[in-house]
């Protein structure tokens, strides 16, 4: 078996490489005019929206190229591609997929440069793993939806310019995902309201968005009416293989064991006591397992073939994984672990406390561990829904 890459994308690595060496700053520093100038220049590459078709203004490159390219900028700690991060990940494929010409001229060139933030309005205080029993409601009047309605845990909704949202525009349906729709809206149309929501590290990074008759023009509903549903999904479905989390995972696990070496625990070093080094053994395991694992599903991908539910297996293991490097991080800090990321005490500055109440991010939002195991025992081990 031969997971090595060809000499093309060698090649193509050796360029990443190159460019990581020269742009990045070696004291680590990236302060705010030096965001601007890397935004700049990795727009300039064709970098942002890399995997994105060359006439939309992407850089047209090949599935290999991309895991490479994710591959060394996770381990350069490089910064994002792009600021846009919802536009980027789904809302810009999806509009490359669905939308009409209008819509991809008018979103699309903001999207990779980062003009402004665009946020998910698709969980609802009653429909999040069963999302198609969405209620927030679309009603066509005239050439407007009239939306109303709520949505919750929208992540930056305070910061955004526009939300993709789902709104069920037929109640009578007997399929539940029919009858939803996909609407591109401003957030500053009138009759939104954005009420953020506090999380456990005091910060508010999501929030309640209220619609009260909020009118969207229809040149504004992405896809056919009643089709929201498969916009959503084959957005998400793009380039899935994992293999850019596992070199993050790995660099993750690399700091854990530099910490481990720090901290002393009974008066030695961290790193020389069993109970860590065999927990470090049995994550970096795990991880490799995960590294071939995607590996398995970029094959299938070069060959043409779709992924599909296979992906849950690493969404899954990165799920488990996070948490459970977050836990060790804090563990092998002692007493120091539970501190605040503000103290003074903590190592790091406070980088490991931040990393281990961050789990929900992964875990929980676009699918909980329980939601990718049912899926991983239906559609893949073929067992019974009861
Ligand atoms: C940090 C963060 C950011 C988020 N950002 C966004 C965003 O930007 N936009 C957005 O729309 N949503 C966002 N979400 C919401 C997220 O998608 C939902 O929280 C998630 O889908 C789970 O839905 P829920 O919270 O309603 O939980 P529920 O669906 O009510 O689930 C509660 C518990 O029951 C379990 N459960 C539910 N159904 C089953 C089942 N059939 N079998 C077994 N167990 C089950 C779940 O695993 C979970 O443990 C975010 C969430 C988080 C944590």
């Amino acid at each position: 078996m031969d997971f090595g890459f060809g000499p093309e994308e060698e090649r193509f690595r050796e360029e990443v490489r190159g460019f990581l060496a020269e742009t990045l700053p070696a004291d680590g520093k990236r302060d705010m005019a030096f965001l601007q100038e890397w935004n700049r220049k990795v727009r300039e590459k064709r970098w942002v929206g890399f995997s994105w078709p060359e006439e939309v203004g992407g850089g047209g490159g090949s599935i290999a190229q991309q895991v490479i390219l994710k591959e060394e900028m996770a381990r350069a700690k490089a910064p994002p591609l792009g600021s846009c991060f919802m536009g980027l990940a789904w809302v810009g494929p999806a509009i490359i997929e669905y939308g009409t010409e209008e819509q991809k001229q008018r979103f699309i060139p903001d999207i990779l440069d980062g003009t402004y933030q665009w946020c998910t309005g698709y969980s609802e205080p009653d429909a999040g793993s069963d999302l198609a029993t969405l209620k927030c409601k679309g009603v066509l009047e005239g050439d407007e939806y009239v939306v109303n309605g709520q949505k919750i845990w929208t992540s930056i909704a305070m910061w955004s310019k526009w939300m993709i949202l789902l709104v069920r525009t037929d109640f009578e349906v007997e399929n539940k995902h029919d009858g939803i729709t996909c609407l591109l809206v401003e957030m500053e149309s009138p009759g939104i309201t954005v009420r953020p929501i506090k999380n456990m590290s005091g910060g508010a990074m999501f929030a309640e968005v209220f619609f009260d008759d909020v009118r969207v023009p229809v040149g504004n509903r992405l896809g056919a009416e009643g089709e929201g549903w498969k916009v959503t999904v084959s957005a998400l479905a793009h380039e899935r293989s994992g293999i850019a989390e596992v070199t993050g995972l790995q660099r993750r696990l690399e700091g854990i064991r530099e910490l481990a070496r720090e901290c002393a625990r009974g008066g030695r070093p961290a790193s020389e006591d069993p109970a860590i080094r065999q927990r470090i053994a049995r994550a970096d395991a795990r991880i490799e397992a995960m590294r071939l694992n995607g590996m398995r599903f970029l094959t299938r991908q070069l060959r043409g073939e779709k992924l599909g539910s296979e992906t849950s297996i690493n969404k899954l293991h990165r799920a488990q994984l996070e948490v459970e490097l977050g836990e060790l991080a804090l563990e092998i800090q002692g007493s120091r672990g539970p501190l605040a990321a503000g103290s003074d005490l903590v190592p790091a500055a406070g980088d490991w406390q931040r990393f281990a109440l961050s789990w929900p991010e992964v875990v929980i939002g676009g699918g909980t561990p329980n939601i990718q195991k049912n899926i991983i025992a239906e559609r893949i081990l073929g067992l019974p829904k009861d």
